[in-house]
């Protein structure tokens, strides 16, 4: 999509920090990030939010979760702890329309909400 942001990342035509690349998935560090570690885990395909999801994406969503377990060790967080949260939707404050999680650790976190 020419004009999401995120795919403009993964397409180099924005900069960003980017930590980790396969076929499917990339990552980088987020522009405001919460936390000593903050990145975000995409799709390099343009997929508005989770709840767009099905019975075909079993793979590649679970490989989020895989990849977001080697990037917290690569980070240094494994061992303290680290949350991987996926905003889906307006009442979840989902801003960017390109399905995204973030990995965020390196400090105590506070409450889910
Ligand atoms: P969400 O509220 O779940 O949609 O989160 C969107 C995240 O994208 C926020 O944490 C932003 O700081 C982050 N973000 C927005 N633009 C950029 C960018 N150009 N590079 C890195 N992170 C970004």
């Amino acid at each position: 999509m020419a004009e999401c942001i995120f795919c403009r990342i993964i397409a180099g035509e924005i900069p960003a920090e980017i930590t980790y690349q396969d076929e499917v998935l990339v990552a980088f560090r987020d522009i405001h990030p919460l936390a000593p570690v903050h990145l975000l885990i995409v799709p390099r395909r343009h997929v508005e939010s989770l709840a767009e999801t099905g019975e075909e994406d079993q793979a590649w969503l679970g490989r989020v979760q895989v990849v977001a377990a080697a990037l917290a060790r690569r980070e240094g967080i494994a061992g303290s702890g680290f949350r991987l949260v996926v905003n889906c939707g307006p009442d979840a404050g989902q801003e960017v329309p390109h399905l995204h999680y973030h990995l965020i650790g390196g400090r105590t976190l506070g409450g889910m909400v």
